[in-house]
Formats: structure tokens, C-alpha cells, sequence
């Protein structure tokens, strides 16, 4: 009688959210042992010059193809890895591995030396108490120029305008290492901190782009435009993908373009290919 009691308690727990927690919990066990054997990979996108369409800088972008999950996108993974804490040893093999591989593509003339290789950063990272050391230490390690790291923060870390926010990017750009705002005008943040923090670069986000050509998207990406260049920032467009938006984009002045147009991201081997024959 208990157990009949017991089991209309829990009558709305349907079948159907029960399946949601197992499906959870199997991610999330997935996820550890994806740490464990690292079954993460880098894919690399160019970041191509606008007015010569060299390719001037990459963003390495991280990739989990799970024996048990299958091929996930970062989008869904990388906010669990968050949740459980697990970003922290992900975020520092993609750095590790970000900056070795463009070292390694400067040392052997794949790239110049000013190619940069921008790293994504999750809000957890750049609030880890060992973030500095981290990096130091990579650049160590791997030997590379501060000055070609890029890091790139979205704008929803600027809202939480903390004095902790502040002393961090400070501190990350004494070590000579870029600070990019990634998804720029997607935030709805205060654009304050545009002047009061050390942001290099902004990267107008792929919604904007999407709509040039489309009723007032050129009056917004152009005025993105002119505000990064006020501001004497570097402006990257991502997600241009048709050559009418390339085209708008170089004209208003963008100085780099991100996008499937030029390529998608690339595993390393078929990205060192793609460097070879730009060159
Ligand atoms: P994001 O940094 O804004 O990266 C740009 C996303 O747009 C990438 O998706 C890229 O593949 C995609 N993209 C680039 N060009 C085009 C285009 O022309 N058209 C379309 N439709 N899409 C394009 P991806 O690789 O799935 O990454 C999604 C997000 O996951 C990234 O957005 C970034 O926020 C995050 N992420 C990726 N790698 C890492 C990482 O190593 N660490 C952290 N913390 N986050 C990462
Ligand atoms: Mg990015
Ligand atoms: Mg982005
Ligand atoms: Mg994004």
C-alpha cells in the first residue's frame, strides 16, 4: 500500500523527464572521461585580412567526438563543462595546444610572426584565481610572442562590470596578450567598458552580418563599424559566408573577416593545407 502511495507521489515525474536526467547524468559521465582520455580536438578557422584576403590570424576552436554521445558542439558542451568544473583542464589543453600549434606554424613558414591564434574563453576561466599563471605559462612553454595570443571574452563577462573583471583583463594585457570581445552587440552591456578596459579587438557577431542586405542591418553593422574604428579597435566580422556580405564588409572598412566564405574551421592537418596554399 506504501509502495502505491510512494508511486502516485511521484506520478509527475514523467517518463519523459526521466530520460532528460539519464540523458544528463550519461553527458556528464561522458564528459569526464572525455578529460580523462582527452577526446577533445582543435579545429582551426582563418581570420582573413579584408582588403587582401590573407590570412592574418586563426581561432582555434575545440571539438569533442564522443565514442558514446557522437560529435557534440561546443555550444552544448562546453556550458557542462562549465557547470562541473571541468572547463578549467579543457580550457588549459586548448591553450596549450592553440599556442604549441601556431608556434610551430611560425617556426616552420606556415604563417609570419605576427600571426595570432585566438582562444575562446568562458566566463568560469577568467574568473579562475589561476588564470594569470596559466597563461604565463603557456606562452612559456610553447615559446610564442605574447602579442600573437588572443583571447576572446564575450561581452556578457563585461556586465558583471566587477573590479574583479578589471584587474584581470588588466592583468592579462600586461602579459602582452589581446583581448577580443567575441559576439560583439549581442550583450546589451553598457559600452563603457569599450573605453575603460584594454579590448583590442571586437568581433561584430554572425546575427549582424546575417542581415546586411536586409532592412536596417547595414545602417547597424556600419555603425558598429564606425564605432570600433573610433575607438581605434581592430573590427572582425564572423560568419560572412556570401560574397555580397564580404564585399559590404571590406567596404565599410572591417579589417578582418571570419567566415565560411574564406572557410569553414579545419582539423589541423587539412588547416595546414589551407595555410600552405594561401600562401
Ligand atoms: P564563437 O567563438 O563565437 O565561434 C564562432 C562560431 O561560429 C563557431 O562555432 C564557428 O564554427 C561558427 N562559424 C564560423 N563562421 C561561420 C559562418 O560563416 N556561418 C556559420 N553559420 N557559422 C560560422 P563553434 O565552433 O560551434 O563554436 C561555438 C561556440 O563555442 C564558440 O562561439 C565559442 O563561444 C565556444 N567555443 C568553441 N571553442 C571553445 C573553446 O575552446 N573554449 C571555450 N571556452 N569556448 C569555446
Ligand atoms: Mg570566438
Ligand atoms: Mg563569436
Ligand atoms: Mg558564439
Amino acid at each position: 500500500k506504501a509502495k502505491q502511495a510512494g508511486k502516485n507521489a511521484y506520478q509527475f515525474f514523467t517518463d519523459e523527464m526521466q530520460n532528460e536526467v539519464a540523458s544528463e547524468l550519461a553527458l556528464e559521465n561522458a564528459l569526464r572521461i572525455a578529460v580523462k582520455k582527452n577526446e577533445f580536438q582543435l579545429y582551426f578557422q582563418p581570420k582573413v585580412h579584408a582588403k587582401t584576403h590573407q590570412v592574418l590570424g586563426t581561432e582555434a576552436l575545440i571539438r569533442w567526438a564522443s565514442p558514446s554521445e557522437g560529435f557534440l558542439s561546443p555550444d552544448v558542451f562546453i556550458p557542462k563543462a562549465e557547470e562541473m568544473g571541468l572547463i578549467h583542464p579543457i580550457g588549459t589543453w586548448v591553450l596549450e595546444q592553440g599556442t604549441k600549434m601556431l608556434k610551430e606554424w611560425q617556426d616552420k613558414g606556415y604563417v609570419n610572426e605576427r600571426h595570432t591564434i585566438a582562444i575562446n574563453l568562458s566566463m568560469r576561466q577568467l574568473m579562475h584565481k589561476d588564470l594569470i599563471d596559466i597563461i604565463s605559462n603557456v606562452l612559456k612553454k610553447s615559446k610564442l610572442a605574447p602579442e600573437c595570443l588572443e583571447l576572446e571574452i564575450t561581452e556578457s563577462i563585461m556586465m558583471v562590470n566587477s573590479v574583479q573583471t578589471i584587474s584581470i583583463l588588466n592583468a592579462i594585457s600586461e602579459l602582452g596578450v589581446k583581448i577580443a570581445i567575441d559576439d560583439f552587440g549581442t550583450g546589451y552591456s553598457s559600452l563603457s567598458y569599450l573605453r575603460l578596459l584594454p579590448i583590442h579587438t571586437i568581433k561584430v557577431d554572425r546575427s549582424f552580418v546575417q542581415v546586411i542586405g536586409i532592412d536596417n542591418g547595414d545602417a547597424i553593422v556600419k555603425t558598429i563599424i564606425s564605432l570600433g574604428n573610433n575607438l581605434g579597435l581592430t573590427i572582425v566580422a564572423e560568419g560572412a559566408e556570401s560574397p555580397e556580405q564580404v564585399t559590404f564588409l571590406t567596404e565599410n572598412n572591417v579589417d578582418l573577416i571570419q567566415g565560411f566564405y574564406f572557410s569553414k574551421p579545419l582539423p589541423l592537418e587539412e588547416y595546414i593545407k589551407y595555410l600552405k596554399v594561401d600562401r
